[in-house]
């Protein structure tokens, strides 16, 4: 093994599932953000397919690069698992059977009342010089190994492998360069349009700045992400990334709805449980995600009561009370602000909740008319003791964008209302 210290790092990810586009990378992710964190830059993601030359291939190139390679996958007992022959053709070695990894291999199925299927012996193969690390989560042992002068870690495929082996194997062993320090942030928004975001940004995003500042964007949500890496202290990083985060809060405030793995949900879950007030949904044309979105945090059911799925004319009158006259021929129609105005009124007073989010609109592909074009979503907020907030919004992009963006620009109403920064006028709001 080398002592240098793990300067720059570079990630394999391994299996055909993966460059075919059928499982998401999802490894990368969390290992390259905890390598960051422990000032480890990762220059490189590779994936590459169930194929021993590509992964061997792979393996050298990167060898001659990095300090650092942290493998995931092809560890299983199949045919296509090969990372321990990629490996050893890498390193230059023969793979060797290794005892103590096939006594836990062993134990693994005796330990669960089976025996050892025959092919599961492959798993306690190693690269002469390679160590094995202990899976405590499942059959595959990882490896440790040197190419070189560059320390390869091969992890289990399969995150919940992963995790663990990482945390126990991993991490003690890694040597971060020292007097570099890499600390990152990510500010969320939603309601102001990338370019927008960028420009209020201006200067902030030079590239020579220190913090680095970008901007991604996903499924409406713009991220800005604050990125330190350099020669101060973690305390001294962390200040003048406080700094930089105030500063983007001071520019484009009023969309941050939070930061790192916050969601708009739980934003808005965390400001009503705050101040100790229920919210309740009443959704047409988003039928019934509004209500699944508030749900998905942990937790929601302190704060989120109900919602009613009033789909047809029929149920919005039957359920929250919408005066029939609105949706008559002739009348303002299902999707407009009296129709929406009235389910947001009428959700508040029969659920009972401090709160209630209506959603009327046309998702499409049909339906549109001259009038109300495709896309045209009617939201209205009702509060206990105050005036409706009713915003009419023309969404863009097919049936599932429409219905995904209403109901986080219901969300976005709701968030302003509940941190007191609204009503601030949002992306894609049309009236007013
Ligand atoms: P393995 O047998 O070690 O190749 O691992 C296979 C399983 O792990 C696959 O079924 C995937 O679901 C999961 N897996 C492998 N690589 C990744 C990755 N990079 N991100 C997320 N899951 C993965
Ligand atoms: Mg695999």
């Amino acid at each position: 093994m080398t002592t240098t210290a793990h300067g720059t790092a570079a990630l394999l990810s391994i299996g055909d599932e993966l460059t075919l586009g059928q499982t998401l990378d999802t490894n990368s992710k969390w290992i390259a953000s905890a390598l960051a964190d422990l000032g480890i830059v990762t220059v490189e993601h590779v994936t590459v397919p169930d194929d021993l030359e590509a992964h061997a291939g792979t393996l050298r190139r990167l060898a001659s690069k990095v300090d650092l390679i942290v493998s995931t996958g092809g560890l299983g007992p199949t045919a296509d698992d090969l990372t321990r022959q990629a490996l050893a053709e890498a390193v230059g070695e023969a793979l060797v059977e290794d005892p103590v990894s096939m006594a836990q291999v062993r134990a693994w199925f005796t330990g669960r009342g089976r025996e050892m299927p025959a092919i599961n012996a492959v798993q306690a193969l190693r690269p002469a010089s390679a160590v094995a690390l202990q899976n405590l989560h499942g059959t595959a042992p990882g490896l440790m190994a040197s190419i070189g002068s560059c320390e390869v870690f091969c992890l289990p495929g399969p995150p919940g492998e992963a995790r663990p082996m990482w945390s126990s194997c991993v991490v003690p062993r890694l040597r971060p360069p020292p007097g570099r320090t890499v600390r990152t942030r990510v500010l969320h928004t939603f309601g102001i349009g990338e370019s927008d975001l960028a420009t209020r940004l201006g200067g902030l995003m030079a590239r020579d700045r220190s913090p680095l500042l970008g901007t991604t964007a996903s499924g409406g949500v713009v991220s800005c992400r604050l990125r330190y890496e350099g020669p101060l202290s973690r305390e001294e990083a962390d200040a003048l990334m406080e700094t930089a985060a105030r500063e983007v809060r001071a520019r484009a405030g009023e969309f941050v709805f939070g930061e790192g793995d916050v969601t708009l949900p739980d934003a808005v879950l965390g400001l009503a449980q705050a101040a100790g007030q229920t919210v309740g949904v009443v959704e047409s044309c988003t039928g019934g995600m509004l209500g699944q979105m508030l749900t998905d945090p942990a937790g929601a059911s302190t704060v989120f009561m109900g919602g009613l799925v009033t789909y047809s004319n029929g149920m919005k009158t039957a359920l929250a009370g919408v005066e029939a006259a609105i949706l008559a021929e002739g009348g303002p129609g299902a999707v407009s602000e009296e129709a929406a105005a009235a389910m947001a009124r009428g959700g508040l007073a029969r659920l009972g909740v401090d709160h209630c989010l209506a959603v009327t609109g046309i998702a499409g592909p049909g339906g549109g008319s001259a009038g109300k074009p495709v896309g045209t979503v009617w939201i209205a907020l009702a509060s206990r003791g105050r005036d409706v907030d009713a915003r009419r919004f023309r969404m863009s992009g097919a049936r599932g964008a429409v219905r995904d963006w209403a109901c986080k620009a219901a969300l976005a109403m709701l968030r302003q209302r509940l941190a007191g920064v609204g009503p601030v006028k949002l992306l894609r709001q049309e009236h007013p």
